[in-house]
């Protein structure tokens, strides 16, 4: 079975975002970029499986400018086989992911699409769905657990609510919570193997799809700062101002 995994180049999780004085985005200029962890854990699972005998192939895919083939580097140096770009220099949404996706999928023959549960720059959580969707397959969403057993994988999904285990017949589409494993350290004699893995860049064009991006962002704003903290001397002048001075935001 070929896995196709979906790895997006997002702001590294450890810096601080600066917004773009204009208010229209995130400042990206000279910030560190990295791929999305989620999608990290999506890529281990997809390693895992394959270690474990069930993947013959593991095939990452990117939609995004040229740099982003530094981040499909690393995910070849983490385990993936083979890499393909879909370039696109406009900042890209999850329908037009999905529809990329959806492409990609037909092309390669895929039977397992493994995505992160969301990207952590734009926190949408919905590429995994309408991927689902417009291919027609079983969903499971935020998996914190994968067992699979011939086509049909059990998946420990996280809710608000708890934990819910499905079962999925495959081709499906699964994304990865925080839980579902730790992704692998990449080794120096992994990046330099990577160097010669296959990579490919295609246009939305050659796929026959239309990435033109039909949400507009009006504004973007630094949240409003926290307050500083009070002291209390007592458990019952916490009980008063519980009652009296607390809000719910
Ligand atoms: P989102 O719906 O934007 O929160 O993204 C959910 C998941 O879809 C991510 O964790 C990735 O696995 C995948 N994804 C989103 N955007 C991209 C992209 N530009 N390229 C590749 N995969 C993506």
């Amino acid at each position: 079975m070929k896995i196709l995994v979906g790895v997006k180049r997002v702001l590294d999780f450890s810096i601080k975002v600066r917004l773009k004085s204009d208010g229209s985005g995130a400042d990206l200029a000279c910030a560190r970029m990295s791929i999305n962890p989620f999608d990290e854990i999506a890529l281990e699972e997809a390693i895992k499986l394959r270690e474990a005998g069930v993947a013959s192939e593991i095939v990452v895919v990117s939609i995004g400018p040229q740099p982003a083939t530094e981040i499909l580097r690393r995910a070849l140096a983490m385990g993936a086989d083979r890499a393909v770009l879909v370039r696109s220099d406009a900042a890209v949404e999850p329908l037009g992911v999905a529809k990329a996706l959806a492409a990609i999928v037909a092309r390669e023959g895929a039977g397992m699409v493994l995505l992160g549960k969301q990207a952590i720059d734009d926190d949408s959580n919905q590429t995994g769905q309408m991927l689902a969707a417009l291919l027609g397959w079983p969903q499971a969403a935020s998996a914190a657990e994968l067992r699979l057993d011939g086509d049909v994988a059990t998946v420990v999904c996280e809710s608000d609510d708890g934990l819910e285990t499905l079962r999925v017949s495959l081709p499906a589409v699964i994304t990865a919570d925080l839980r579902l494993n730790t992704p692998r350290h990449i080794s120096l004699p992994n990046i330099m193997k990577a160097k010669n893995k296959p990579l490919e860049e295609i246009t939305p064009a050659a796929l026959g799809v239309d990435l033109r991006q039909r949400l507009k962002v009006l504004r973007t704003e630094e949240p409003a700062k926290r307050r500083s903290g009070v002291m209390v001397s007592s458990v019952d002048e916490l009980i008063d101002k519980l009652r009296t001075e607390a809000k719910v935001l």
